[in-house]
């Protein structure tokens, strides 16, 4: 599915050099590696605070509790996603509330955020699913409207840019109150470990968040508030310092590949692939900068998405579902809040979809020898 390793074989001089001298200067934790990763990331997305952290789970765990969120708060967020961002809000005493996707995006509904939000509603989480930017434009509007936090699940949508309505372009992460990203080794930029990262404009959020992720110290051992344990450490964050500056020609590549694959699917039926806001079929990936595409997925109709799975394994094809069962069927989250109609969007994605292979390493032979062994199946069907 993914290729670190040709992805490491570029930047090999850099890496081993860096990981070496961190090794050698003995600051592994709290390093200036990790300072210098802090503001080099600031400036990329043009954000005023970025504070690593842990991991991706982490930072949405660290990002509601600096909020001051409290039992009983209900977050609103999507049933179709990875079960990190549920589990945050189930593990904070918060109230999750799950709503369904769009489509054709397979981002939040806004119209299910409008119908779920109540007197308790206090945040709703976006995660720009695959690498696409959720609908900002009416996500911020809601929120001003019902005065609620925004935070921006951005682990697979680093790198990626939201157009509004008035042609204003933002980083994804530097659009709501707060985002979280994941630096685990498949996303978009990835270490080689575990880290995370938490990205705010507001001074005094960013302040409190930089005591939590520290046991709730603001000067040495005095505890003001209940906090964790979260660092980045020095060597992953030297290996994202060579990373950062690649990451837009990853993104390119990314597009660029998704641009193949969705040329080779035009035209055939059952299967639709997926599409960016300028959609895939004319924009250019050199300029379009909507999609990062951490995964490529497609949706297959009329067709059993899981014997094209067995068909792609047995092609030695790798694949992936992301994800199978929608989060309000999950048994660690199920609710009888919950009523299945209105989840019809994520109960039939959950069947139909399907992620391909996604890399900065793929060539044109690995992506003709993968869509012609999918075209064929489904055109044997
Ligand atoms: C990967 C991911 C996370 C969690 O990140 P970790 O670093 O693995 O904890 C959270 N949300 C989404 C949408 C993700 O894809």
């Amino acid at each position: 599915m993914v290729d670190l390793r040709g992805q490491y074989e570029h930047i090999k001089d850099r890496v081993d050099q860096s990981v070496l001298e961190v090794i050698q200067s003995t600051a592994y934790i709290n390093g200036p590696e990790v300072h210098q990763f802090q503001t080099e990331l600031e400036e990329y997305l043009d954000v005023k605070h970025v504070i690593p952290c842990a991991n991706g789970t982490d930072a949405l765990q660290i990002t509601m509790m600096g909020l001051g969120l409290q039992p009983g708060d209900e977050v609103i967020t999507a049933d179709f996603t990875f079960a990190a961002t549920v589990e945050v809000i189930a593990l904070l005493g918060l109230t999750p509330v799950l709503v369904d996707v769009d489509p054709v995006t397979f981002n939040i509904d806004v119209d299910a955020i409008k119908r779920a939000i109540t007197p308790k509603t206090k945040a709703i989480v976006p995660v720009h699913l695959f690498g696409l930017a959720a609908n900002m434009d009416a996500i911020m509007d809601m929120a001003k409207e019902h005065d609620l936090y925004v935070i921006e699940d951005n682990a697979q949508g680093i790198g990626g840019t939201y157009t509004f309505k008035d042609g204003s372009k933002k980083k994804t992460g530097s659009i709501g109150h707060v985002a979280s990203t994941s630096f685990f080794p498949s996303k978009n930029l990835g270490c080689y470990g575990d880290g995370g990262a938490i990205f705010t404009n507001d001074d005094e959020l960013a302040h409190i968040i930089r005591g939590i992720v520290n046991h709730g110290m603001y000067t040495r051992y005095h505890h003001d508030v209940v906090g964790v344990n979260s660092r980045l450490d020095s060597i992953q964050a030297t290996i994202l310092r060579a990373k950062l500056p690649n990451l837009d020609a990853y993104n390119k590549a990314r597009r660029v590949a998704a641009q193949k694959y969705s040329k080779a699917f035009s035209g055939v039926p059952n299967i639709i692939t997926p599409t960016c806001y300028c959609n895939t079929d004319s924009c250019d990936p050199n300029t379009c900068d909507c999609h990062v595409y951490h995964q490529y997925t497609l949706r297959v109709l009329d067709t059993s998405r899981d014997a094209l799975v067995k068909h792609l394994n047995d092609h030695e094809i790798p694949c992936g579902v992301y994800y199978p069962i929608p989060l309000h069927a999950q048994k660690a989250y199920r609710d009888d809040r919950y009523n299945e109609d209105d989840f019809k969007v994520t109960n039939k994605l959950v069947d139909q979809v399907i992620s391909l292979p996604m890399h900065t390493e793929l060539d044109d032979e690995q992506i003709e020898y993968i869509t012609n062994t999918i075209i064929n199946f489904v055109s044997n069907q």
